[in-house]
């Protein structure tokens, strides 16, 4: 049996329930930023702290990605693939944020709307075990 395990340490709370990004606050600038990194990318400060993002958001733009990204982590999976979302999710800290969608169908998909973090099972890597990564989802707000 397979384990699950998340595509990479520290980008996401697990396990969770109720998954939150995590990202960095700089305490000299105050601006969010995520992925976490050591320096501040805005002010370069040098001490960043690791907060716990908002699960929501709004779609600030979008696009349907049909061919396989020639760039790892997606590389190798040419047989497996079908097309995917790929949006902006701009969060209440002000950071925007790249993440696949869970739509690929571009009738669901508008600019402004809401979506929330999910997490799903990316690939299964040569020992079984699934690959767990992050991506967002419409909220239904009817
Ligand atoms: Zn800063």
């Amino acid at each position: 049996m397979g384990k699950q395990i998340p595509i990479k340490e520290d980008l996401f709370t697990w396990p969770s329930a109720a998954p939150q990004l995590i990202g960095g606050r700089c305490p000299e600038c105050s601006e969010f930023h995520f992925p976490l990194q050591q320096n501040c990318p805005s002010c370069a400060g040098r001490k960043v702290d690791s907060v716990e993002l908002s699960r929501r958001g709004k779609l600030w733009t979008w696009t349907i990605q049909n061919f396989v990204p020639p760039v790892p982590p997606y590389t190798g999976e040419v047989k497996s693939f079908k097309p995917f979302g790929v949006g902006y999710i701009e969060l209440p800290e002000g950071v925007v944020v790249e993440s696949r969608l869970t739509v690929s169908d571009a009738s669901k998909l508008h600019i402004g709307m809401d979506m929330e973090l999910v997490l799903e099972p990316f690939r299964i890597d040569e020992q079984g075990n699934e690959i767990i990564s992050f991506a967002f989802a419409p909220i239904a707000t009817y």
